[in-house]
């Protein structure tokens, strides 16, 4: 049997869509399918605004741009992730100071996010991984007493929740991904989600630094130059593909979620007789199966089991290199062992294949093969 690691949903309405927006005139941004997709957003997660982007990154370029970030200052986020937050702060001129994970969650350390922040910290970015947050209400509160913003990177955590709330909602803001490999996606494509206090300015670089929502909210005759800007939108063609992806979103998470719960049940055992930790759910989430990963006893036998998987045919595959590990982390001065559940994590984890394309039938064939390792 091969089981790939990743598989499209195709949904039904998708050429048709498409087909309709061909005769659509303009084709430029804030056209119907993106008018429809935020209406979407808004009904289905109750987000106050949202503006549609090409990436996550982009998103969080917009983030960490909108808090005016003054040089030396600095934004907390975990080494355990992708580098677009990183880069982020970088980019709008703050400086990234890295911090551990919880191993139970492979999300913040709030013990250590509580011991980086220092006077010159403007905020901490919360990676949602696998479509689980950290404890949000703990995270929040630090935040409030330390002033601080809370950013949400929940590029895996479209249609997961917090205690009922959906995640991509709770901090300042929140910046999802449309990226082929993430849960709701069309290729490349990503939003932010913030609210009434930040949307202007959100709207005003989007639009190449000029007012054209106020012209477009018929509150200015003309649009003009008003500040910096830049263009990252998402095509209307994006949208349109992206929009026949909401209206599934939430047969696309129950299947996920059957998936990830499948997973758990027939690995079971191998928790039980110390051969594998499984991908730990806590009480207060509701995921939506973005992803399913296990933890090894150790990096030889992370490597044993991806290949025994690889060989029978099942698309296994590590996650991060941690960010205080790369390249870039070394030069920033951080070492090894300073992050050492990051360190850990990033030489154990596995993730197993998920996906709308995959049944339990394929789950028990992963978990019979996996049984072999010890
Ligand atoms: C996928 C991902 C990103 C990048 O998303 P793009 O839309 O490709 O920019 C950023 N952060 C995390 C945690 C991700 O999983």
């Amino acid at each position: 049997m091969q089981i790939p690691f990743y598989g499209r949903y195709i949904p039904e309405n998708e050429e048709s869509t498409l087909i309709r927006l061909l005769k659509t005139d303009p084709l430029h941004s804030d056209g119907a399918a993106s008018r429809r997709l935020q209406g979407l957003f808004r009904e289905s997660f109750g987000c106050e605004h949202i503006l549609l982007t090409p990436s996550c990154s982009h998103s969080l370029e917009l983030a960490c741009r909108l808090l005016n970030l003054q040089p030396g200052e600095e934004v907390i986020l975990p080494s355990f992730n992708f580098p677009s937050a990183a880069n982020a702060v970088l980019l709008a001129g703050g400086r990234p100071v890295l911090c551990d994970i919880d191993p139970r969650t492979q999300t913040l350390c709030l013990a250590d996010v509580q011991r980086k922040i220092t006077k010159r910290t403007r905020a901490v970015i919360a990676v949602h991984y696998a479509g689980l947050s950290c404890d949000m209400d703990a995270l929040l509160a630090l935040a409030r007493e330390a002033r601080i913003e809370v950013i949400e990177d929940a590029a895996q955590a479209v249609g997961a929740y917090y205690r009922g709330k959906p995640l991509g909602t709770l901090g300042r803001f929140g910046c999802y991904s449309f990226h082929s490999t993430k849960n709701i996606s069309c290729g490349e494509g990503g939003a932010l989600i913030c609210g009434s206090r930040d949307v202007r300015a959100a709207q005003i670089f989007r639009d190449k630094g000029t007012n054209r929502c106020d012209y477009l909210a018929r509150e200015a005759a003309r649009y003009t130059w008003v500040g910096v800007g830049s263009s990252p939108v998402l095509s209307e063609v994006s949208c349109a593909l992206l929009l026949c992806q909401m209206q599934a979103v939430r047969e696309i998470t129950a299947k996920r979620n059957t998936l990830m719960h499948a997973y758990l049940d027939v690995l079971r055992p191998l928790q039980t007789r110390g051969s594998a930790e499984l991908m730990h759910i806590p009480d207060y989430a509701q995921g939506n199966g973005h992803l399913f990963y296990i933890r090894l006893p150790s990096a030889a036998l992370r490597e044993r089991a991806m290949a025994l998987l690889l060989g029978a045919g099942v698309d296994a595959r590590t996650h991060y290199v941690p960010l205080h590990l790369s390249p870039m982390g070394e030069k920033l001065g951080y070492r090894p062992q300073d992050l050492p559940h990051s360190l850990h994590t990033g030489d154990t984890l596995l993730r197993l294949p998920l996906h709308t394309n995959m049944n339990e039938s394929h789950i028990r064939y992963v978990a019979e093969i996996l049984k072999r390792v010890d």
